[in-house]
């Protein structure tokens, strides 16, 4: 589905199907003293941005969405697994010292840390690990296990979850980012992350249109 904006025929058109339809592609054209052939392409617009429905042997009729009402519809239908970004994980007995290095060199503001089988066991944003710096332990030799959110704390989703509602839970429990998960029997493989950043981008595409 597209947000667009429509011309002064698509619009003319969109008047005569409120007001007559449902109505036939032969009438419209009739109306506007055009042929059916000049009109396909605006039709065509005008249903697949969903402002027309077009039902076989009865015709177009109009569908009551204005513009605001498509966008909130594509927002809604938008998926995490379009959206994140890959993740980066330490082992949970990677020491702070290292997590400050990876977190830097990945230039990542969230970890994810996982046992020696890969599944998630915890999550590192920059604050823990400032936390465990003003302390005054030795970075290298505390794991990063001893200062993680740890599970079954953390806030995750799945490929198939809606952006919206992963925006939901960032705004609700006051986080940067969620692990994009895969559910096996022995518990949460990492296979991505769902940033602020993320959703920042998802604006920006949907002012310029660029999802569709
Ligand atoms: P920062 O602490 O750098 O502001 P966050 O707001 O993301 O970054 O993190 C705040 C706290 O929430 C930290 O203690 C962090 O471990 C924890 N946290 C971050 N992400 C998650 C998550 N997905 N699930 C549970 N806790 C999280």
């Amino acid at each position: 589905m597209m947000t667009i904006e429509l011309n002064s025929r698509q619009e003319r058109i969109l008047e005569i199907v409120k007001e007559n339809g449902p109505i036939t592609g032969e009438s419209i054209a009739e109306k506007l003293n055009l042929t059916r052939a000049t009109l396909r392409p605006d039709l065509a617009i005008l249903t697949m941005s969903g402002y027309l429905e077009a039902r076989p042997r009865v015709g177009y009729f109009y569908t009551g969405k204005t513009g605001t009402h498509l966008l909130s519809d594509k927002i809604k239908k938008l998926l995490v697994k379009d959206f994140h970004s890959i993740p980066v994980v330490v082992n949970e007995n990677t020491s702070v010292y290292d997590a400050i290095c990876t977190m830097f060199l990945e230039d990542v503001g969230t970890l994810f840390v996982v046992d020696n089988r890969s599944l998630l066991v915890g999550v590192l944003s920059r604050k823990d690990l400032l936390r465990a710096s003003i302390g005054q332990q030795e970075l290298n030799s505390i794991p990063v296990n001893i200062i993680m959110t740890r599970m079954p704390n953390v806030t995750y989703c799945r490929r198939e979850d809606l952006i919206v509602d992963s925006a939901e839970m960032l705004i609700e429990k006051q986080i940067d980012a969620l692990p994009v998960v895969k559910e096996s029997e022995d518990g949460l493989e990492v296979i991505g992350r769902l940033t602020k950043t993320n959703m920042t981008k998802i604006l920006v595409n949907l002012a310029n249109d660029d999802i569709i």
